[in-house]
């Protein structure tokens, strides 16, 4: 069975949710797993704004225009008024939900992820509605009864293998299409929560690894994962296959076509990901699997927001147990760290999460002399870097030569190099990289 993902412009309006249905309809069994329409979630995301600041009048005005748009999109979608109909009362119930938290005086973190999940569950009804319209065979599969995180926010892989099966057998066998919700889940306290913004890729990927789908396909805009980053630079390529490695960095250092952490359950069963272009469904894509294509710099991607920590102490790097005690300051706070390049007189670290920064800085300035650099930015360049490969770094870095770089990290995998320069050097930089690499 195949596991097809569609993200939120694949299902953005009636006409693409018609596409969407044309695209999945070949008489295959299959798991589908949608995203919410495009725009809705950063509307919910407003709307819990406005509760947090005690404005329920504001929250009521995004609501009733969010609704509008849903009524219109109903009546392009189907065709019978019976099925309107049982759209419109199915909608109703959503919007009853989100309308009723601006009745209420309390508003904490709980109520937002219960907002935060309509979305989905919204466009999942209505695209298995628009189907069953049509005299398809699908069912819902409701993401709320399987997929599930436990107390540190990691996906619960037992449970949701365990509980997707369940859901699947209560369902008729003669299904074809089961339609499921991406990005939201359960907490370990059986709370609604969600897989982080993004987070229908790695429902996609929890649901095909759990089955162990024989391919997981991500529906999106574009033609697959391209060379460099379409937002920022023009003439950019789709890159045709891709390494699990090197598409895990690709997603983790900013390529925002993929969910930062969705190669990892597909990469351990070993399951193929292929990223396809819903406007262009003929186009071959990019295929990520176990295949390396050896020689080659496949692709550039930047992750922003990026805090450098640099700790300088003559007297104790060399000393045994420095390091330990700095990675101890990170991992007491829970702060992950992305790249760390040392000397023999100091250590740079770099995290995206500054949380609990001001602890972190105290704690260091323990070990030695700390400064900070904030606004910075990680541009990854991924492909075969196995330092076999004479030359493939110097091209690289000689592409960098016009702007100012803060830390290089290289040899940590065989599968990138990455650089931390100012955040106002990221375009030229990713600029530069596909003229010297690409061109
Ligand atoms: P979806 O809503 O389908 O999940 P996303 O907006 O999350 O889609 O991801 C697709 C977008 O990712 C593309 O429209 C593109 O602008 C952006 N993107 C960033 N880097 C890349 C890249 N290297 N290759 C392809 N798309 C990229
Ligand atoms: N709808 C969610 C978001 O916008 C999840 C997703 O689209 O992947 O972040
Ligand atoms: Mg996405």
């Amino acid at each position: 069975m195949k596991v097809l993902k569609f993200g939120g412009t694949s299902v953005g309006s009636a006409q693409r949710m018609k596409d969407v249905a044309k695209l999945i309809c070949d008489g295959r069994k299959k798991i589908v797993v949608l995203s919410a329409m495009s725009g809705t979630t950063n509307t919910l995301v407003e709307i819990s704004d406005y509760l947090y600041k005690k404005n329920p009048v504001s929250a009521n005005e995004v609501i009733n225009h969010l609704d509008a748009k849903y009524q219109q999109v109903i009546d392009e979608l189907y065709q019978k008024e019976a099925t309107k109909q049982q759209a419109r009362e199915t909608l109703k119930t959503n919007f009853d939900l989100l309308r009723s938290f601006t009745k209420s005086a309390i508003f904490t973190l709980f109520e937002e992820k219960s907002i935060l999940s309509q979305g989905e569950l919204m466009s999942t009804a209505m695209v298995n509605l628009y189907l069953q319209e049509q005299g398809v065979k699908s069912v819902l599969l409701p993401a709320l009864e399987y997929m599930r995180i436990d107390k540190n926010g990691e996906p619960d892989s037992a449970y949701i293998r365990e509980h997707l099966q369940k859901e699947l057998a209560k369902l008729p066998d003669n299904t074809e299409i089961y339609i499921t919700q991406g990005f939201i889940c359960r907490n370990a306290y059986n709370e609604v929560d969600n897989l982080q913004r993004g987070g229908s890729d790695y429902t996609a990927s929890l649901v095909g690894a759990a089955v162990k789908a024989e391919e997981i396909q991500i529906w999106t805009d574009i033609d697959g994962m391209h060379n460099n980053d379409p937002r920022f630079v023009e003439g950019t390529k789709p890159v045709a296959k891709l390494n699990f490695e090197e598409a895990a960095e690709l997603a983790y250092f900013g390529a925002k076509i993929l969910h930062p952490t969705c190669i990892q359950p597909a990469k351990l069963e070993g399951i193929p990901v292929r990223l396809l272009n819903t406007m262009d469904p003929q186009a071959p894509g990019t295929l990520i699997s176990n295949e390396m294509i050896r020689h080659e710099i496949k692709a550039v991607a930047a992750k922003d927001n990026i805090t450098v920590i640099k700790i300088k102490s003559g007297r104790m790097l060399l000393a045994y147990g420095f390091l330990r005690k700095v990675f101890e300051c990170f991992e007491s706070n829970k702060t992950s760290i992305d790249m760390i390049t040392t000397s023999e007189v100091g250590v740079s670290i770099t995290i995206d999460n500054t949380k609990h920064l001001d602890e972190i800085v105290n704690e260091l300035k323990k070990f030695g002399t700390v400064s900070i650099d904030k606004d910075m930015v990680i541009i990854c360049v991924a492909g075969d870097m196995d330092s076999e490969n004479v030359g493939f770094q110097a091209k690289v870095v000689n592409a960098l030569a016009e702007v100012p770089v803060r830390m290089i990290s290289y040899g940590g995998s065989n599968y990138n190099v990455s650089f931390v320069v100012k955040a106002g050097d990221k375009v030229r930089a990713l600029q530069a990289l596909s003229s010297h690499l690409f061109n």
